[in-house]
């Protein structure tokens, strides 16, 4: 493990039956209020931005909008928030996914997404794979192409990535 591999797991704090019993949450409030940490985060997600191409930063509500908008700064790109549904003003695109825990729909505005943008999708955490996925196919649905999922830390144990994987393609799943 590297130096910022093991600053980072050591601000994440495992909080045991929440939001419901059986579910370790990741609490990732420590590593955003140590600036240290949250700087060398934002910095190696905004250097997978670089290295994939993207032209666009897409964060999945809630948490990939706290680290997703700070890396499209980093990387001089444009942030586009997928949110549950229901929050958007504008024309949208819609897709219903599965959670860890529960289920739900996710929406873009379609404007924000076009024909030539390449986008890197950032969350925190990737569990079942179940939101990434369907952030993939609004991404696609919209005619834009996905140069990569960033997140975090994947929960290797749920099967997020072998389930990603074939979606994903030739895009890179990168698990910091
Ligand atoms: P999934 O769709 O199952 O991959 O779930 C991913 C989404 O749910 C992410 O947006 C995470 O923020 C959140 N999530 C799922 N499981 C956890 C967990 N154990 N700890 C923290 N967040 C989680």
């Amino acid at each position: 493990m590297t130096d910022v591999q093991e600053l980072l797991l050591s601000r994440i704090r495992d909080v045991a039956d929440y939001p419901e019993p059986g579910v370790m949450f990741k609490d990732i409030t420590p590593l955003l209020a140590d600036p240290v940490a949250f700087t060398a985060l934002t910095g190696a997600l905004a250097d997978i931005a670089e290295r994939t191409g993207a032209t666009k930063v897409v964060g999945l509500e809630a948490r990939g909008f706290i680290l997703g908008s700070p890396v499209a700064v980093r990387a001089g790109l444009g942030f586009i928030p997928v949110r549950k549904a229901g929050k958007l003003p504008g024309a949208t695109l819609r897709q219903a996914y599965d959670l860890e825990y529960g289920s739900a729909e996710i929406e873009v505005h379609a404007e924000d997404l076009t024909g030539g943008d390449r986008v890197l999708v950032v969350d925190d955490v990737l569990a079942t794979g179940g939101t990434a996925e369907a952030s993939v196919q609004l991404i696609r649905r919209a005619g834009a192409e996905v140069a990569g999922l960033a997140v975090l830390m994947e929960l290797g144990f749920l099967g997020g990535r072998g389930r990603l994987e074939p979606t994903l393609g030739e895009a890179p799943l990168e698990a910091l």
